[in-house]
């Protein structure tokens, strides 16, 4: 060391080592600076780069070493060998060409380590050329130790000058490693000239050819020059180019931060940068996360292996929120060039709202909106599973309920109502239920309870009797009181799977409504043949118009005052082949039920209508018309398109019906009931005393007659109560100046009564039973010389 340290402070010029350093500075900054170009270049413009390198460092490195030659004072007449001077400076070139293009060899970490090691080596080969050039009147001596310390000195330091200088892009970095260049270019000459001793010998003569140190000097100068102006250029470039990086840094940034989604920017597994959405999303500021691990936001190690191994594509994981919470979101990752270098820009999308839409979405396709419940195809789904897991010993319970009566809730008091009813008969009921049953709406007003893991069939009755005793608990009833029918079915002893388990607790369900409402019923195998025979009937009763089943029974109505008949109810029949006769009472209802009353009823009418047209006298024809027919838009049209075809004036028909039909929907009832009174035909209000019987109904409605219902005209003479109730009715069709008919007569005595009280009309057994129309001929088509007998007359007799 000391040895260096006297070369440099007695063997030299001071004032020339100084140019030397100065020189080998500029050099050094312009080789880092240059180098850095040729990195973000591509292609020719990268060779272009990389070669305007190798030739300013090659000259500074050779420049500097002949500065510093010229400040070496041996004070012996000296000289330089010109081929040798050249050769050591295109060695210079080529050699720190070289380590330039190795440090920037991409994807290899290890570049800049060895291609500073090869700068450092051409730097050396550069010395000792130089030195083999310079020619002596003296013995040049070689101290080993201090030439291969230089070597070894310029060496490390060289492998560190050039990743330092390529490292950041901050100018600190740019300057430590030109810093560190300028180092292992002086360590090395100075301690390489340390290790040379000259002894002065005059016999040695410099050739002729030598090139005198003074025009060396010149050489040097331009040379210099040449580093200066191109280091100049460099340092231009780079000034200019940073002011627009940084002003598009700042574009940039804005428009980061501007964007919706989260951007981050990163450096392998290191974020680099990252705008306000993210630092948003991740609860704390972008200043903060830089320089932090990917792993810190996004601790799934195998999410992020798989987003940075595959550009463009997205990936679910979860982003940790720094107050520890996990947060839903959707990566994307693409490469991009940033800051010069290869890295990666990640786009992070919340997905927090997505997923709450989505699990409302899902929520909503599986439950029903009024009342909250879960809906068929979850109940469906969850039976399933539950068959499937079952275990021996185990049962798995189904109760099918079903509101009784809920039509006439929804018809008498609104939908709304009928709305809340269901709302508080669910609420009631799922307060019974624990974790282990499920309660759905299946629809309407029926409901089901999945109870799973029962031992039997006890704990299902259990549950089924607390279920109506809650409802039968009137002192919490809510406004309108609620009752259900419930039917039992239990797997694996009753049905397998689910579709016949189902089946099954609707079978009982439906044996519960028959046999009186508000009580439940397990199902029983021969339940089962009762509801195919149904299914049977239903099928057959579709089939009854067209394979020419029905037809139509009469019977008649008299005025009770003149003993005359003066019309005809007409009643349909229905006989199939292997049933028999069928009561209306049985299918109609069925028919209602399955929507097969339109063609019915409309065959009834035109059959009906088209009858009456034949008749000689005018008798009027009495039509039941049930609520379903009366709710079809249509119905008033259909019926004047009728009675044109059948060629009947309005006024013969007659339409009965009951009050039920009226309430559904009071306001097109009245619409439609106008409609059919315009046509000429007359309303008669069927089954009086039996419905809702409502004063306001009778006046809201324009009906021509009153019937009064049979069950009220039984023993009419006898029952007290009976009598009452008909005397009033009468008196009620008095008051509104509606007369009254009094159906189901099967006695004198009533007919009697009914006379007495100045009943209008009558029509029962007693004065003819529904009959083929050929049977009252004497009335349809009465003989100008026998008149019609009176069927008062003779009864009374009789
Ligand atoms: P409804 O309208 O009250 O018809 C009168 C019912 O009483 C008829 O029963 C008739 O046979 C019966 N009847 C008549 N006189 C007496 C009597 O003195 N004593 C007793 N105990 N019964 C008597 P039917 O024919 O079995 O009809 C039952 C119900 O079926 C009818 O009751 C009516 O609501 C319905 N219905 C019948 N035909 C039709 C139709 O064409 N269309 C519609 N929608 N319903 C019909
Ligand atoms: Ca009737
Ligand atoms: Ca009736």
């Amino acid at each position: 060391m000391l040895k260096v340290y006297n070369c440099i402070a007695t063997a030299h010029d001071l004032r020339l080592v100084a140019l030397a350093a100065f020189i080998c500075v500029l050099a050094s900054i312009a080789a880092i600076r240059l180098l850095r170009y040729a990195r973000i270049s591509k292609g020719r413009m990268r060779s272009l780069w990389l070669a305007v390198s190798a030739i300013s460092t090659g000259f500074g490195i050779w420049a500097t070493h002949f500065v510093a030659m010229l400040a070496f004072t041996p004070g012996i007449p000296s000289g330089y060998n010109i081929i040798l001077t050249i050769l050591s400076l295109v060695a210079a070139i080529f050699l720190t060409g070289v380590g330039l293009t190795v440090s920037l060899i991409e994807d290899w970490r290890y570049g800049p380590w060895v291609g500073g090691a090869i700068v450092a080596g051409g730097i050396a080969v550069m010395h000792y050329m130089g030195m083999a050039a310079f020619e002596i009147a003296g013995i040049v001596v070689w101290d080993p130790v201090l030439v291969a310390a230089s070597i070894v000195l310029g060496a490390m330091i060289g492998a560190i000058a050039l990743p330092v200088g390529l490292h950041g892009d901050s100018e600190r970095w740019k300057i430590g490693g030109a810093l560190l260049l300028t180092l292992a270019i002086c360590s090395h000459h100075f301690t390489a000239m340390g290790a040379v001793s000259i002894i002065p010998d005059p016999s040695i003569t410099i050739s002729q050819t030598a090139l005198p140190a003074g025009l060396l000097a010149i050489g040097v100068t331009i040379a210099s020059l040449g580093i200066l102006g191109l280091a100049t250029a460099g340092v231009v470039i780079d000034i200019r180019d940073h002011r627009r990086s940084e002003l598009e840094t700042d574009r940039m940034r804005d428009l980061a931060d501007a964007t919706v989604e989260g951007l981050l920017v990163c450096d392998g597994e290191m974020i680099v940068s990252a705008n306000k959405s993210f630092s948003l999303l991740v609860g704390c500021s972008a200043d903060s996360l830089i320089g932090s691990k990917l792993e810190s936001s996004f601790p799934d190690s195998a999410a992020r292996a798989k987003l940075m191994s595959r550009p463009n594509h997205t990936l679910e994981t979860e982003l940790r929120h720094r107050d520890g919470s996990m947060i839903p979101v959707e990566l994307i990752m693409r490469p991009i060039i940033f800051a010069e270098r290869p890295h990666h820009v990640i786009a992070v999308r919340d997905l927090k709202r997505r997923k709450a839409a989505e699990q409302h979405i899902h929520f909503l396709a599986h439950h029903d909106a009024l009342t909250g419940l879960p809906n068929r195809a979850y109940f469906n789904a969850r039976v399933d599973q539950e068959i499937a897991a079952l275990t021996p010993g185990k049962s798995l319970g189904i109760l099918c309920l079903d509101l009784d009566r809920f039509k006439e809730i929804n018809d008498l008091f609104g939908h709304a109502a009928g709305d809340r009813a269901l709302q508080a008969f669910t609420s009631r009921v799922s307060a019974l239920l624990d974790d282990q049953q499920m309660m759905a709406r299946l629809g309407g007003d029926e409901f089901a309870i999945l109870l799973s893991g029962i031992s039997g069939p006890a704990a299902a009755g259990r549950l089924a009797e607390s279920i109506l005793e809650v409802l039968g608990n009137i002192a919490d009833a809510p406004e309108v009181p609620i009752s259900t029918s419930i039917g039992i079915a239990l797997s694996p002893d009753d049905a397998p799977d689910r579709q016949s388990l189902l089946n099954h607790a609707d079978v009982a369900l439906y044996r519960a409504k028959q046999e009186g409402r508000a009580i439940y019923r397990f199902f029983e195998a021969k339940m089962g043949a009762e509801v195919r025979d149904r299914r049977m009937v239903e099928h057959d009763l579709r089939l009854a118009i067209s394979r020419d089943e029905l037809w139509l029974a009469y019977q008649p109505q008299l005025d009770i005052k003149r003993g005359k008949v003066v019309g005809f109810e007409a009643l349909v029949r229905w006989k199939n082949p292997s049933r028999g006769e069928i009561s209306p009472g049985v299918f109609i209802p069925i028919a209602e039920e399955i929507g097969a009353i339109l063609p019915i009823g409309d065959w009834v009418l035109k059959e009906a209508c088209r009858e009456a047209a034949t008749w000689k006298t005018p008798l009027k024809v009495a039509v039941n018309v049930s609520a379903v027919q009366l709710h079809n838009a249509a119905f008033a049209q259909e019926l004047h398109g009728i009675l044109i075809e059948s060629g009947l004036p309005g006024k013969r028909l007659e339409i009965e019906i009951t009050e039920t039909a009226l309430v559904r929907d009071l306001n097109r009832t009245l619409a439609t009931l106008r409609q059919v009174k315009a046509l000429g035909v007359e309303i008669a209000m069927d089954d009086f005393g039996t419905g809702y019987s409502s004063l306001s109904n009778l006046r809201a409605f324009p009906f021509d007659r009153i019937k009064i219902d049979r069950s009220f005209i039984k023993s009419v003479h006898s029952n007290q109560q009976a009598a009452t109730i008909v005397r009033a009715v009468l008196g009620l069709g008095k008051g509104l100046g509606l007369p009254v008919i009094a159906e189901g007569v099967e006695t004198n005595e009533e007919l009697r009564f009914l006379q007495e009280e100045s009943c209008d009309e009558v029509q029962g057994f007693l004065l003819g039973r529904p009959a083929a129309i050929d049977t009252f001929r004497e009335y349809t088509h009465p003989d100008a010389n026998l008149p019609p007998a009176d069927p008062i007359k003779r009864t009374a007799s009789a």
